[in-house]
């Protein structure tokens, strides 16, 4: 799995070797698509984020006309340009938005991932913005200079980050993902399992902090118990989804 992410990443790093866009907010994503073969068209969706239709003459890239974010319009049109580049014998895709989000189940999807986040965030320019101590307030301003996805963006900053971080998605208070770069082998938070009650991803909407929070580990990793380690921690709510962000790295390994 990870060869297939390495080449999916490849296959973004190559078009931006071609084309040498000054910055990736200039890649123009249709004009882009158009070059190879495929026509992007908003509308016509129905309860998904984005689709890719393929046959012999070429692609359509259909995506949501209602995505109010730039960001998230620009990482979907990336996502289903790197299911054309690396899934050619599929002739189509549907794609929601927890697919845009999914760095734990199906390889496919994640492979459309990351070879988006190399399109919009190549490691060229993102890494030097992302050295310092990993903060989400930072990653939210990074996800606006690199206009893509919240999410996107601080995955790409847990894998090019010299800090051990961990990004979890969690809906109804249920850890739906955790993503953590494989080679920094940090400890996995079961999927399903609840999250923590003292956690930033319980706060009261009205005490969410803007900034990291120590917090004892030994709640999201009970298999650390022995060790108690602390963790820097932030939550970023998606109110409209019943779900969170939470960005955390361990302070003291
Ligand atoms: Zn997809």
């Amino acid at each position: 799995m990870i060869q297939n992410l390495i080449k999916a990443r490849g296959r973004a790093h190559k078009i931006w070797e071609e084309f040498d866009f000054p910055h990736p907010t200039e890649v123009p994503l249709e004009d882009l698509a158009m070059y190879r073969n495929v026509l992007v068209v908003a509308g016509g969706l129905n309860g998904a984020e984005g689709r890719l239709v393929r046959d012999s003459t070429g692609g359509v890239i259909r995506v949501r006309d209602d995505i109010l974010q730039d960001g998230r319009r620009r990482f979907t049109i990336a996502h289903e340009l790197g299911h054309w580049e690396l899934h050619t014998d599929h002739s189509q895709f549907l794609c929601s938005e927890s697919d845009m989000r999914d760095y734990g189940r199906s390889s496919l999807e994640l492979e459309a991932n990351h070879f988006a986040a190399e399109l919009l965030m190549p490691t060229v320019h993102f890494r030097p913005r992302c050295q310092g101590e990993p903060c989400l307030h930072d990653v939210k301003e990074l996800a606006q200079d690199f206009c893509t996805s919240l999410t996107a963006t601080a995955i790409r900053v847990a894998d090019l980050s010299k800090f051990p971080i961990q990004i979890i998605w969690h809906e109804n208070d249920r850890v739906r993902w955790c993503y953590s770069k494989e080679s920094k082998k940090l400890p996995y938070v079961n999927t399903n399992r609840e999250v923590p009650r003292y956690s930033s991803a319980r706060l009261p909407r009205d005490q969410v902090a803007n900034h990291m929070e120590t917090y004892e580990s030994a709640d999201w990793f009970p298999q650390l118990q022995h060790r108690k380690p602390e963790v820097a921690e932030m939550t970023i709510r998606a109110n409209r989804l019943g779900g969170g962000l939470t960005m955390m790295w361990f302070l003291d390994r």
